[in-house]
Parts: structure tokens; sequence; C-alpha cells
């Protein structure tokens, strides 16, 4: 690591401690689904900290994913309430740099930078989770514009974006997966219905998002029409490849560590040290998934790889500090009873969230001959 990313990571440590200290959050499990605070996303953009690796003629910080990488593994450690910027950042913004017209990057990128614009990610239907070359939403022609109807389904904090991604059906093709375009949605648009789905815990982050012929501009279009198959599937590794995806529970795992004292039973010292050795490794592939986007690959294997053990991880975290210290789980307590609560509550969630595990075991079987290296 050079000089400059221990900087950065000191900088990121200091601002969330001084968060925190103030009141301002306290730190919880998966808090980069469930922590929605748009102010801190705000401190975050006068940092520099969100689109840290874009150009700087996008308001974008010229750094590295690597760069990145440190400040999100820092506000994934202090279990900050990233929500509000964490999918424009990670996904949504890449895939404007990547696909976008110079004018679609210049009318977004600055303003997700300031925490001015926030997305949320419309790609899951009901008959379209797994199988997303099944969406049934479309997007028609209309004039110089489009028209999109239809729903997804499960969306993160659709209520309270300002736009969404969405992916729809464009036309047909020879193959299910021709005739997909990625789409720029404003959710003040006439035509968009955002309900809501209240999860496990209680809480409110799901949505059902409904489209009744809702208008958006050609310019809105991400990329090819025709070719989101292509491009979503590149997406993939921003969207899998990063921390969040092992360390949703690294608060609870802090607590737990922090807990066991000395003299405590061997087999308890020695399950804490297994998960130490784990994350060590898998923060290595992450650091592997960053350098490869450095290099301009879309390492999408590497990153449903990261992503499967990343989330078996994260499990075993609130399995190993239920067991080890024998903790009643209390969602309305303090400390590690209150964080071992949301770890199992959440939990369900990590394996399906993103692509489910017989999925990504489908497609590592598949690329397993890239794997190795
Ligand atoms: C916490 C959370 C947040 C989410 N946020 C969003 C969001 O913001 N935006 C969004 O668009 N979506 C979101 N989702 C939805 C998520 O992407 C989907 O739930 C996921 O892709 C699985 O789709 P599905 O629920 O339709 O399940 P299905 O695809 O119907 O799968 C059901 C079961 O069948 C298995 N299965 C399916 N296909 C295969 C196959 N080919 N081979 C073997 N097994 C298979 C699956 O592994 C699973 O066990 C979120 C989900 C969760 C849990």
């Amino acid at each position: 690591m050079t000089d400059d990313l221990d900087e950065l990571r000191q900088q990121v440590r200091d601002l969330a401690d001084r968060w925190q200290a103030a009141g301002r959050f306290r730190p919880v499990c998966d808090a980069w689904l469930r922590g929605h605070d748009i102010e801190f996303s705000k401190e975050m953009a006068r940092h520099g900290w969100i689109g840290i690796t874009w150009p700087r003629e996008y308001g974008g910080g010229g750094r590295s994913n690597l760069a990145r990488l440190v400040v999100t593994e820092e506000l994934l450690r202090a279990g900050a309430p990233v929500a509000a910027h964490w999918i424009a950042d990670r996904q949504i913004g890449p895939a404007i740099l990547r696909y976008g017209t110079p004018q679609l990057r210049r009318e977004f990128l600055p303003r997700i930078a300031a925490a001015d614009v926030t997305f949320c990610l419309g790609m899951s239907e009901t008959e379209a989770g797994s199988d997303l070359a099944a969406v049934r939403t479309t997007a028609a022609r209309d004039g110089s514009g489009w028209r999109i109807t239809g729903a997804k389904v499960w969306t993160s904090h659709a209520h309270r974006s300002s736009h969404a991604y969405v992916l729809a059906r464009t036309g047909g093709g020879e193959r299910r997966h021709d005739g997909l375009t990625e789409f720029v949605v404003d959710l003040a648009a006439p035509g968009v219905t955002v309900r809501p789905i209240i999860d496990l815990q209680g809480e409110h982050h799901f949505n059902e998002m409904i489209f009744d012929d809702v208008p958006v501009p050609d310019r809105w279009v991400i990329g090819e029409v025709g070719q989101g198959w292509r491009q979503v599937t590149e997406q993939l590794s921003f969207e899998r490849g990063g921390l969040e995806r092992v360390m949703s529970t690294y608060p609870l795992l802090q607590a737990l560590a922090r807990s066991v004292a000395d003299g405590a039973e061997p087999a308890a010292v020695e399950a804490i040290g297994e998960l130490a050795a784990r994350l060590a490794t898998l923060r290595r592939i992450a650091w592997e998934i960053a350098a490869d986007l450095d290099a301009g690959a879309a390492p999408v294997r590497r990153a449903a790889l990261l992503k499967h053990l990343g989330t078996t991880f994260e499990r075993e975290v609130t399995e190993t500090a239920r067991r080890v210290t024998g903790a009643r789980p209390d969602p309305t307590g303090d400390g590690l009873p209150a964080l071992l609560a949301q770890g199992i509550l959440a939990a369900p969630g990590f394996s399906i969230r993103g692509g489910t595990t017989e999925v990504l075991l489908t497609l590592i079987a598949r690329g397993e001959a890239d794997l190795v290296r």
C-alpha cells in the first residue's frame, strides 16, 4: 500500500470516528443497505469520496479503484450510514462513465459526486430475479424519447432516491438476451408510483416501483439500445466485487473480538482467529478485483467468487457470535446483543441480493479455468 492510501484511510477513519463520537450514527450491521443518511453522504461528497475513481472533468477524484476500496472498507468497518450514495457510487456512476454519452456523463456524474442525485437499482421483477433476461418492463419509442411501462420489485430505497436505473425491453431478437436497454428514470416523472414493502426486520427499504407510460428522454439511455445485457453483466463486477459482500456484519465481528477477554475458552479464541484469517484472504481478493478494475477489466467471475465466499463469511460471523458468547439477540438493545439481532435478521438477504449463491456457483464453475491463473 502506498503512503497516499494510508493517509486516505486515516482521513476516512477519523471522519467516521468524529461522526460516531458526536452521536451522529451508531454502528450497525448491514449499514450499506440500511444506514441511510443524506447528510452523511453530503459529507462524503465534500471530501471528494463519492465518485473518487471518476475523471475530474466529471466531478470525480481521478483516483484508483484501490483508493475507492480503502474508502469503502473504512466506512464498512465503522458501520456508517452510506446507503444514500452507495448504489450510484458503486455501479450507476461507473456504468454511465463506461457506456454513457459525454452528455449523459456531464449531466449526472457531477451531481452524483455531490450527492445531489441519488439512485436506486431497478433490475428485479416478479418473474425476473436470477433470470434477468426475462424482464417484462418495456420501453417504447415516442417521438424523440421513450415511454416506460412495467413494474420493478425489491428496489431498495426507491422511496428516497431521486432517480432509478431501469433495465427494460426495447425489442426482440434471436436470443432472449437481445433487445434489453438500460435507462435513467426520474422518479418524480408522471406515471411513477413507489409502494413500500416491509422487510423481515420491520424496516422499509424495499419497494415496488410501477411505471405507467413514464416519459424518458433519449439522452438518458445508458449505452447502446438493445445492448443492455452485455452492459449489465459487466456491471456485475462492480455490484459483486466490493467489500460490502464481506463486511455487512463487521461491527458484530469487532464487538465479538472485544468480548473475548483474557482467559476465554481456547475454542472461542480459535473461532475468532479463524474468522480473522478468512477476512484477510477475502480482503486480498477484493484488492485483486480493484486492481483488475483499474486495469480496465470486468472481473465478473472473480467478483462472483468474492460474493459467494464473502456472504458465507458474513453469515458465519453471526453464527460464531451466537455460539461463542451465548448472547441473546436483542433488536431493541445495545452493543453485541443488538448487533447480533441485526446480523441474524439481515443474513437471509446476503446470499440472495446481487445474485443468489446457486447462480454464482454456476458462474464460478463455468469459469473455473479463468480463475486459476
Ligand atoms: C436485501 C435485498 C436487497 C435487494 N435490493 C434490490 C434492488 O435494490 N434492486 C433490484 O433490482 N433487486 C434487488 N433485490 C432483488 C434480488 O436481486 C433478487 O431477489 C435476486 O436476484 C433473486 O431473484 P428472485 O428473488 O426473483 O429469486 P429467483 O430468481 O426466483 O430464485 C429463487 C431460487 O431459485 C434459485 N435459482 C434460480 N435460478 C437458478 C438457476 N439457474 N440455477 C440454480 N438455481 C436457481 C435461486 O438460487 C433461489 O434459491 C434485493 C434482494 C434482497 C434480498
